[in-house]
């Protein structure tokens, strides 16, 4: 490929396997190759064949899209809200109309099978049907004044460009909430997917909001090879015309992100890692709590930052419902994401396989038992649950990613609260138990953003305040919170008299 070259249209349905030929960066409503003329391979995590050429952006790309953004922001921000709306409107009915093969390509993209590709298809759809209202949502309030003759405002106004960094785990929720909420409240987006799901998470979005009617510009997606998104990330952060970054992904990431961000004292909404806890109460009935858990940590493969990473069953019923989890989840279908009857399909990639065989490895050195699992089957990981597991083993500290969890026996759940209190991360949680007022005091205890009783911890719905506490991150995504995050609010008077000054 030429470098900077137009690349014309780009259609990413999926043929056979295959997703596209080349996915071109979409730069000012155009499909582009780099400005460096490379290109990488994205490979299925099923099959492991080619299912695109892609391009491989760095700064020189990112800085072109954010002029692009910059350029098309005056233009979107004063477009009348029906017009908005319409366009979002639309575009859900383009992902309705398209709704099978994004589907196929959320598997052969990612792995993800057709139970977790449902709930990422009909977040998107609900993400964009309630963000074609926010056009509508009053533009601020006014404010009592004590300077007689003084009207006084407070206007929210659209930012301008806003830099979107989306990981590849729930690729079409995760970026499309990255970019939506933004755009619908009138402000330009530079999208930068994983390199792991760079159509799903990226040009999927950019093939239904042009054909929606998004003015060219208004969103932009630059790609880039494995290993290199700091490159597009550093020139986000560095860029004056960014004005807000989101950011989807680890906590490692995240604050190296957020130390840079504070050099250039941009703001940043960071959704990072999560070790959520599952109590299940003595009381609890046992089957409901066994199918919830089951499908709380294995839900795509345990892939999902709200997954539940440790179980903590109080005593009385901790034998029973053990028991019944582990034959459970020894039975759930493992391997090929496109077959609907599949539960755990492949990790993301052979890195990610391995780093679960190391840890679950270390923990069974340090003395843990397994239950269910354990054995890889690559490109899967089956879904596994550990039991005993020292603190000092690494898959008790940080996020470990795929379909291992943890069970444990407490004393009690108030013991369980404090246990997952002491860790660093605080994104989401939830209780099982027959006693629901006990539940809510239990709730209002643990240190988390996101907390469910009588539910296992992965949800989500467009408008709820979705996001963390301690090294989950700062922020909130969600329709009704992203005025505050992708918004400044300006302080404007009016007078209708002269004012007299002092001198
Ligand atoms: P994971 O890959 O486990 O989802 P990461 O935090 O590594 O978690 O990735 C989340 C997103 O952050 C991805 O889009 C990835 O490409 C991006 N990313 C990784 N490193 C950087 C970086 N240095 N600057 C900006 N974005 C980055």
């Amino acid at each position: 490929m030429a470098p900077g070259e137009r690349i014309g249209h780009f259609s990413g349905h999926v043929i056979g396997h295959v997703i596209g030929h080349f996915i071109g960066h979409f730069i000012g409503g155009e499909w582009m190759t780099s400005e460096s003329g490379r290109s990488y391979r994205k490979r299925s995590p099923w099959s492991g064949e080619v299912l695109a050429e892609v391009a491989a952006g760095d700064g020189e790309d990112a800085r072109r899209a954010i002029v692009a953004a910059h350029e098309a922001f005056e233009g979107w921000a004063g477009a009348l809200p029906w017009r908005r709306q319409q366009i979002f409107l639309r575009a859900a009915d383009i992902l309705e109309r398209r709704r099978d093969e994004v589907l196929g390509a959320l598997a052969v993209e990612t792995g993800c099978g057709r139970v977790f590709g449902e709930v990422q298809v009909g977040f998107a759809l609900k993400l964009l049907r309630q963000a074609a209202q926010l056009g509508y949502r009053p533009a601020g309030e006014l404010l009592p004044s004590d300077v007689e003759g003084t009207r006084a405002a407070a206007v929210r106004r659209p930012v301008g460009v806003v830099g979107a960094i989306a990981p590849w785990n729930a690729s079409l929720t995760l970026a499309g909430r990255a970019v939506v909420g933004p755009l619908a409240l009138g402000n330009t987006v530079v999208l930068k997917p994983s390199e792991e799901s760079p159509y799903t998470g990226g040009a999927l979005w950019a093939e239904i909001l042009q054909e929606a009617g998004l003015p060219a510009g208004t969103f932009n997606v630059v790609t880039h090879a494995p290993g290199e998104a700091g490159a597009v990330g550093d020139a986000m952060l560095a860029s004056p015309l960014v004005k807000r970054i989101n950011f989807t992904g680890s906590t490692p990431t995240g604050r190296r992100l957020a130390e840079k961000a504070g050099t250039y004292l941009k703001r940043v909404v960071l959704q990072l890692s999560g070790q959520n806890p599952l109590i299940v109460a003595a009381d609890a009935d046992v089957g409901y709590a066994v199918d919830a858990a089951a499908y709380g940590a294995f839900v795509h493969q345990g892939q999902v930052c709200m997954c539940a990473r440790r179980i903590y069953v109080e005593r009385p019923l901790a034998e029973e419902f053990t028991t019944r989890f582990a034959a459970k989840v020894a039975t759930l279908p493992t391997g090929d994401p496109s077959d609907p009857a599949t539960v755990v399909g492949p990790v993301i990639n052979e890195w990610a396989l391995a780093l679960l065989e190391r840890r679950v490895n270390e923990a069974v050195e340090l003395g843990a038992r397994v239950l269910a699992g354990g054995v890889p089957a690559p490109p899967c990981y089956p879904a596994t649950v550990l039991a005993d597991v020292p603190d000092e083993a690494e898959i008790t500290q940080g996020e470990t990613f795929g379909p291992v969890v943890i069970v444990e026996a407490v004393d009690s759940a108030e013991e369980a609260v404090a246990r997952a209190n002491a860790s660093d991360l605080g994104l989401a949680a939830s209780i099982i138990t027959g006693d629901t007022r006990r539940g809510l005091r239990l709730a209002s205890t643990l240190e988390v953003g996101i907390i469910h009783v009588n539910d296992q911890p992965v949800n989500d719905e467009p408008q709820m305040p979705f996001g963390g506490v301690r090294d989950s991150g700062w922020g909130r995504f969600g329709l009704g919170f992203a005025a505050e995050e992708f918004c400044e609010l300006r302080w404007v008077t009016v007078r209708d008299q002269d004012r007299e000054f002092p001198f």
